[in-house]
């Protein structure tokens, strides 16, 4: 990524942290689903199919259109496997056209040179690609030998940021994987994150002794590894609850490929409403709505945006809609599969985390 897209990026994404802490009345941050269709099947996933066609892009430019009209202040693209929508790059000008942060979130395989020019030329500002494994098996064929050399055209010519994220927990055999995939990362020069995964039915379980070793050990990693700042985590690790405020359905959003606004990856069908219906009213409903399954929550890029407001307004309201973890709505939930981390976030948020620490000590 050229220097001067570096730092035209982090003025942008500062801007939008500012803008997050003198209004609350506002999206931060939208994931947005055109196609969940997936070109792999990974063990632990719930969000895809191999079916699905993609989301026409008519109604995918109405869609970045009500969200720009929510004042979001970044989109990234899910899915599915988002790079099999055919006019990707249109979304992506979409975006850019109204001025918001472009992200988007892949399993690699479809990127070849030409693919990744024409993202730089769409205007793409952030890419994660989550890598689980050196060698695939059957849980995840999202492995650093078959990616390697993607990550390499990557370096080579992506004018946005990269980071990698690798994952620890809930079935990955081999936990020093995560280890060598951050140092290569690291080597090309990208950003990277380290997700914990969860069992089958959401319930948080402490690192066993050579995932806890690899966890500490990757936190100590250089300047490009942003995990170490990152507070949720440490709890999670040790399979302990967070004291937080969910503030998805309001500073967060998740768009499925139907359009309907839902609270995240792992609770959806809540509150169900159309984007195109969605208001600033729902924001500020949702803003202030307790969601029962916060303490054992392990959607990571939630958790991140919702520290902007942690420190105001209390949420007095229970939700009656989601259930807690493990009681059957959610399942396999990966802490960093759908975010989208950018790497102005940590440094700006710290205080926040700082905040919330105290909270939890008190
Ligand atoms: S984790 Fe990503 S790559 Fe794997 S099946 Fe789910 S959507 Fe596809
Ligand atoms: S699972 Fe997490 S992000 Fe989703 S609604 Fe519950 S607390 Fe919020």
């Amino acid at each position: 990524m050229k220097r001067s897209n570096k730092l035209r990026l982090r003025c942008r994404e500062i801007q939008m942290i500012v803008r997050g802490l003198l209004s609350t009345k506002h999206v931060l941050l939208a994931h947005i689903v055109p196609i969940r269709r997936c070109n792999l099947a990974c063990a632990y996933c719930n969000e895809y199919d191999d079916f699905s066609p993609p989301v026409p892009t008519d109604e995918m430019m109405r869609r970045i259109d009500r969200l720009a009209y929510l004042k979001t202040a970044i989109v990234t693209i899910s899915g599915g496997e988002p790079l099999m929508h055919p006019e990707i790059e249109t979304i992506i000008r979409r975006i850019r056209y109204h001025g918001m942060i472009a992200g988007l979130i892949t399993n690699g395989y479809l990127l070849t040179p030409k693919k990744i020019v024409a993202l730089n030329e769409a205007g793409l500002e952030h890419l994660q690609i989550s890598i689980d494994n050196i060698e695939p098996d059957d849980v995840s064929k999202k492995s650093l030998k078959v990616l390697d050399k993607k990550l390499q055209y990557l370096a080579e010519l992506a004018d946005f940021a990269v980071n990698i994220n690798s994952v620890i927990g809930g079935g990955i055999r081999n936990p020093e994987d995560a280890e060598v995939i951050t140092k290569r990362a690291v080597e090309l020069g990208f950003a990277s994150s380290l997700g914990i995964i969860h069992d089958g039915n959401g319930s948080m379980k402490p690192l066993n002794r050579s995932e806890e070793r690899v966890y500490r050990e990757i936190k100590t990693y250089g300047k490009h590894s942003y995990s170490r700042f990152y507070w949720f985590q440490e709890n999670l690790a040790r399979g302990k609850p967070n004291d937080w405020r969910c503030r998805a359905g309001a500073r967060y959003l998740y768009v499925c490929e139907d359009g309907l606004v839902h609270y995240c990856s792992q609770q959806r069908g809540y509150p169900g409403i159309p984007l195109e219906q969605y208001t600033f009213a729902d924001i500020e409903r949702e803003y202030f709505t307790r969601k029962a399954c916060a303490p054992h929550c392990t959607v990571g890029c939630v958790q991140k945006i919702s520290v902007i407001d942690h420190w105001r307004d209390p949420q007095e309201e229970f939700s009656t809609h989601p259930l807690p973890l493990g009681e059957g709505r959610v399942r396999v939930s990966k802490f960093e599969e759908t975010c989208d981390p950018h790497p102005a976030l940590p440094a700006a948020l710290s205080q926040g985390e700082r905040d919330l620490r105290r909270v939890s000590d008190a």
